[in-house]
Order: C-alpha cells, then sequence, then structure tokens
C-alpha cells in the first residue's frame, strides 16, 4: 500500500537517485544511494559483484520462488546541458513531474522496486513465501544483457521484472539485436597505380548491393527481422594517395524468438562465400561485434553484440498471476512487447528465465532533453510491483 508518507519517501529517493550523475561505467554513486536506502530501513542483505551490480535482497520467512526486479543504474550522457529547461541532476519536480536525465529510464522504475520491496516485506512482517531481489545493473545502454548475466548467475531467479517504461503495462516480450561486422580485405597500392592493389572499398560496394537483397525473417507479433547498414569505415583513413587494404561495415540486425548466432550469419555468410567462390580477388568475412567497457570498479567487462528476441504467451500462469492481481487492485493493464532491446535479452533470450516488463512512464521520453517522469506514475508502479509481490510470492 502507498500513503503520502510512503509516496514521500519514494520521490525523496528517486531525486537522489537522479542527482547521483551515472552514466555507463560510472554508476557508483547510485550504487551507493541503493545500499543507503536498503540499510536505512534496517536490510543488510547487498551484494555487489565485480562489474559493480548492486544487488539487495530479503528473504521471506517461508521457501518459494526468487524474483528479481532489474533496472539499470546507467543513464545515456546530457549532451547540451543548456537546452534543458531544467538542471538535469537537479531532480526539480514542476506541476507534478520530476525533471532529470534518468526519471524516465530508469531510476524512476529502480527507486519504486527498492521502495516496493521494503514496504511490502514491512506490511507482512517478513512473512512471504520466496526471495526478493532488486538489481541495479550497469551497462545497460550499450550493452544490455552482459552486465545482466552476472546477476541471473548470482540470483539464480525464477521470475525476473524488468522495469523499462511501459506505461505501468505489462510487457511478454521484445525483438532482440545484433550488431554485424562485414569486414573486405585488400591489398594496398599507390593509387597512381591502382591495377597493383585490390580496392576493398569497391569489394565492399558489391557485398552492400548483395546483402541488400536478403530479406530477414519476419514474425506475427514481433514484426521485421531488420537488416539495415548503419555505418562504413576504410583504412587507412584518410587514405591519402592510396589503395584501401580494408573495408568494414555495420549492420544493425533485429532480432525474432529462436533466431541463434549461426541461423542469424548463416545467410551472409553464405552470400560472401558464393561471391568469393565467383571471383578469387574478393576477401570478406562476417561477424558479429565485441563490444568492451570499463567498469567503475576497474573491471572490463567484454561480450558479442548478440541479444536474443524473447516472447511470452499470455496465458502462462505468471503473467496471468499477475494479471489477476493487478485486476484486482484495479489496475487496467494492457499486454504487449518492447519496441527495443532490455536486459530481458539475457534473462528470457539467453537464459530461459521467466520474465515480464512493467515499468512507470513512457518509453518515447527515455533519451529526451527535458526528460521527466510523472510523479503519479512513480507512485502507480510501487504500488504495481508490489501487486507483483504478492501475485507471486504468496
Ligand atoms: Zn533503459
Amino acid at each position: 500500500m502507498m500513503d503520502e508518507s510512503r509516496k514521500e519517501q519514494l520521490t525523496a529517493l528517486c531525486g537522489k537517485m537522479i542527482k547521483a550523475q551515472s552514466y555507463s561505467g560510472h554508476e557508483n554513486l547510485v550504487a551507493e544511494e541503493m545500499k543507503t536506502f536498503w540499510e536505512a530501513n534496517g536490510f543488510r542483505d547487498i551484494h555487489v559483484d565485480r562489474y559493480g551490480n548492486c544487488i539487495c535482497h530479503i528473504k521471506g520467512s517461508r521457501p518459494g520462488p526468487r524474483i528479481l526486479f532489474d533496472g539499470h543504474m546507467d543513464t545515456v550522457p546530457v549532451t547540451d546541458a543548456s537546452k534543458w529547461e531544467h538542471d538535469p541532476f537537479g531532480a526539480e519536480i514542476v506541476d507534478g513531474r520530476m525533471y532529470g536525465r534518468g526519471t524516465s529510464d530508469m531510476k524512476g522504475a529502480l527507486s519504486a522496486m527498492l521502495a516496493a520491496a521494503v514496504f511490502f516485506a514491512k506490511d507482512c512482517g517478513n512473512d512471504f513465501a520466496g526471495d526478493i531481489y532488486v538489481a541495479g545493473v550497469v551497462h545497460e545502454e550499450c550493452f544490455e544483457g552482459v552486465a545482466a548475466r552476472a546477476i541471473s548467475e548470482y540470483v539464480k531467479p525464477d521470475v525476473v521484472v524488468i522495469g523499462e517504461a511501459s506505461l505501468c503495462n505489462v510487457k511478454i516480450g521484445q525483438r532482440g539485436r545484433a550488431e554485424i561486422v562485414v569486414e573486405t580485405f585488400g591489398v594496398p597500392a599507390h593509387s597512381a597505380n591502382p591495377e597493383k592493389g585490390v580496392n576493398a572499398v569497391y569489394g565492399m560496394c558489391r557485398v552492400i548491393e548483395e546483402i541488400r537483397k536478403l530479406t530477414p525473417p519476419s514474425h506475427p507479433v514481433m514484426g521485421k527481422g531488420i537488416l539495415e547498414l548503419t555505418d562504413i569505415k576504410s583504412s587507412p583513413y584518410p587514405g591519402a594517395s592510396v589503395v584501401p587494404e580494408y573495408c568494414r561495415a555495420t549492420y544493425d540486425r533485429r532480432l525474432l524468438v529462436g533466431e541463434t548466432k549461426e541461423s542469424v550469419l548463416k545467410p551472409i555468410q553464405d552470400l560472401l562465400d558464393r561471391m568469393m567462390a565467383e571471383d578469387p580477388a574478393l576477401k570478406a568475412k562476417a561477424s558479429f561485434a565485441v563490444g568492451k567497457e570499463l567498469c567503475y570498479t576497474g573491471e572490463t567487462i567484454e561480450g558479442e553484440r548478440f541479444f536474443p528476441g524473447w516472447l511470452y504467451d499470455r496465458e502462462e500462469p505468471f503473467v496471468q498471476d499477475v494479471l489477476e492481481k493487478l485486476h484486482e487492485m484495479g489496475y487496467e493493464p494492457e499486454i504487449t512487447q518492447y519496441n527495443f532491446c532490455t536486459n530481458g535479452s539475457h534473462y528470457a533470450g539467453e537464459a530461459g528465465i521467466r520474465t515480464l516488463g512493467i515499468g512507470p512512464s513512457r518509453e518515447n521520453l527515455a533519451h529526451t532533453v527535458n526528460e521527466y517522469i510523472e510523479l503519479s506514475e512513480l507512485h502507480k508502479v510501487a504500488d504495481c510491483y508490489q501487486g507483483v509481490m504478492e501475485a507471486l510470492l504468496k
């Protein structure tokens, strides 16, 4: 239950998190706020892993499922603070809205998860079946699902709740994404005598034309697989008087359920093999981009940029249990999918853990100038999270 004093506590916690600037790889101040709130409410179990993920835990008095609430601590940067009408790290409240970077994406949700866990445990005097975990996750913005691997290893959750913005609707899936790198390799030569070399960019131009003829799969619910060229780069760059010996193009591929690394790469690899068989001078290769980022703990986090899609049936019992409870509380959530990639990619797509999403605010407020959250949404989602806990930990 959310009364006025609880709403104020939650608003204050969210405000502190907004003031704690936390670009990817610099999330330590938010982790500190999580710990402070947890301990101030009398809970002690906090685990910070090697990447700096902060995992808060409350154990129920009876055995039961492990429910993990996942919210990332990092935000995208503020590129030009002068364009903001309110200080992006000021957490100013005007007309029922709190402004600041990360309010909608997703410190509102993370603070609501923490507050809901504390309120729920207090209301029932810890008499519930199972375990509640609230994880503040690092490095989600460019690297969704990678830091989450360490969390699911530690928590071994039975159900995961993702808090990305959904206007408190229930999300049961999302398209995934992959970054595919296509490379061509030539032979350098002086551009005054180009016939002595092999121009890697000419090779790439032909490859790109052929790749455009490929049609990625589509899915009746999730839509199109998408295969879109997003950048291209040759080497050496700039190439003064030289035939480029290397060219690299990146593709954004949106992933549907059931697609694997092998199945995604195969049509492109087959195409390259065929082209290379026809033209022995062409040397080309396709692979997934590899990301490598530094964490605030000093640890390096690394992985291929392949984040699978996932989709659950609305008739799944864990979805139905949650819906039934939310209806009983007077809410009428829609059941849909996320339009963007989330940590659910790991939990549901990679690890096969039952996952749903419910978060405050609109997804189109994420990453914007003047990002804000309606306080009514913030308070509502905390109420919904308590409902989710009641539904799954009874
Ligand atoms: Zn997000």
